[in-house]
C-alpha cells in the first residue's frame, strides 16, 4: 500500500501510524521540517500566499501518483486540500479512521466502530498529531503556481480566542440559557471562579452564540480541566463524551432527572438564573 500525507507542519505522528506500513510521501506545503516519511515533496509557500492557494496543484501530483491513500490534517488548510483532491480524484472523504488497510475502521460519534471497504483511493482527514520522529527523507522541491491569492493585512480578531484545552476550570453552558445576554450570568460566575466558558452544541451550531473554539463534546473538544460546572445542560452522550474525564463535575440543572446528573460530584437541582448570580456573588 502507498499512503500520501498532506501536511503545513511537522506533526504527522498520527498520520504517519494510520499509514502503518505503507509507503510514505509527505506533500509538505511551506517550510516545517519533515521526518518519518519515506520521501518528501515541498512545495515552498511565497510570504503572504495562503496554504490553501497550492490545494489544486497539490491535488494534480497526487492524482498523478496512482497512490492508495491520501491523509491529510484535520486543519483548516488539511481540509480544504483533502475536498481538493477528493475531487479531482473523485475519492470519498473519510474522518475517525482508527487503522487503514484493505478495510478502514473508524469511530463515529466516539460511539460506533464502523468497518468500510476499502475499493479504490480514499482520502482520510485525520489529526496530525505530534512531530514525527524517524529519518529525515530525500526531499524534493517543487515549484508550483497556485491561484492567485495574497494576504493583504493581518491584523488581532477582537474577539478572544478561547483554549478550552488548557483550560483548568470550564463552565459549560446549554440551552437552559434563553438569550445571548443571560450569558453575561455565565460568564460573571466563570469570571469568579477563574473559569473558560465552552458551549454545548446547539449553542454552537443552533443560535451561533459560541464559536467552535467553545463547542464542547465528541464533535467540538474532548476536555479533562480539574473543575467542569455544567449549566443548563442536560447531559447527552455526544455532550458528556467530551467532558466525562474532568476532575470534579459540578451540576446545575432545575429537571432532577436530567442524565448530566449522573455524572455530578455535585448537583444542585435549580434554576440556573437564580443559582449562578448567588454563586458568583459568594464566591466574589
Ligand atoms: C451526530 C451528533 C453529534 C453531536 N455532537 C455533540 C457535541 O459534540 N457536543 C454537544 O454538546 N452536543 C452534541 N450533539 C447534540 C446532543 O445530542 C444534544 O442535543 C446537546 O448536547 C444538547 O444540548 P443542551 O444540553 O444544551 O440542550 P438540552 O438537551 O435542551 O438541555 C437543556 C437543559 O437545560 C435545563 N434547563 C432549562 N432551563 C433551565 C434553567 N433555567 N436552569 C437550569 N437548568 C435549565 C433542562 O432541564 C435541560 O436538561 C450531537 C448530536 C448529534 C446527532
Amino acid at each position: 500500500m502507498t499512503a500520501w500525507i498532506i501536511t503545513t507542519s511537522s506533526n504527522i505522528s498520527h498520520l504517519l501510524s494510520l499509514a502503518g506500513d505503507a509507503e510514505t510521501t509527505a506533500i509538505v506545503i511551506g517550510d516545517a521540517p519533515i521526518a518519518g516519511v519515506h520521501r518528501a515533496l515541498r512545495f515552498p509557500l511565497e510570504p503572504g500566499v495562503p496554504a490553501e492557494s497550492l490545494a489544486g496543484v497539490v491535488a494534480q501530483r497526487v492524482a498523478a501518483s496512482g497512490t492508495d491513500v491520501v491523509l491529510a490534517e484535520n486543519t483548516a488548510v488539511g481540509r480544504v486540500i483533502a475536498g481538493a483532491i477528493a475531487a479531482t480524484l473523485g475519492a470519498p472523504v473519510v474522518t475517525g479512521a482508527t487503522a487503514v488497510g484493505e478495510e478502514i475502521t473508524r469511530i463515529r460519534y466516539g460511539l460506533v466502530e464502523e468497518r468500510i471497504a476499502r475499493t479504490g483511493v480514499v482520502v482520510l482527514v485525520a489529526d496530525g498529531g505530534e512531530p514525527a520522529e524517524g529519518a529525515v527523507p530525500e526531499e524534493e522541491t517543487v515549484t508550483a503556481q497556485g491561484y492567485a491569492a495574497r494576504v493583504a493585512a493581518t491584523n488581532a480578531a477582537a474577539k478572544e480566542s478561547v483554549d478550552l484545552k488548557a483550560a483548568k476550570r470550564i463552565v459549560g453552558v446549554g440551552r437552559g440559557f434563553e438569550n445571548i445576554e443571560d450569558l453575561a450570568i455565565a460568564r460573571d460566575f466563570a469570571h469568579a471562579i477563574d473559569a473558560q466558558i465552552g458551549a454545548t452544541r446547539p449553542l454552537v451550531d443552533g443560535t451561533h452564540w459560541f464559536g467552535r473554539d467553545q463547542y464542547l463534546g465528541i464533535s467540538g473538544h474532548v476536555v479533562a480541566p480539574d473543575v467542569y460546572v455544567a449549566a443548563g445542560v442536560s447531559g447527552q452522550i455526544q455532550h458528556t463524551a467530551g467532558i466525562a474525564e474532568s476532575g470534579t463535575i459540578i451540576v446545575i440543572n432545575d429537571d432532577e432527572l436530567s442524565p448530566i446528573f449522573e455524572l455530578a460530584d455535585y448537583g444542585i437541582v435549580g434554576d440556573l438564573y437564580e443559582i449562578l448570580p448567588a454563586l458568583a456573588k459568594e464566591l466574589q
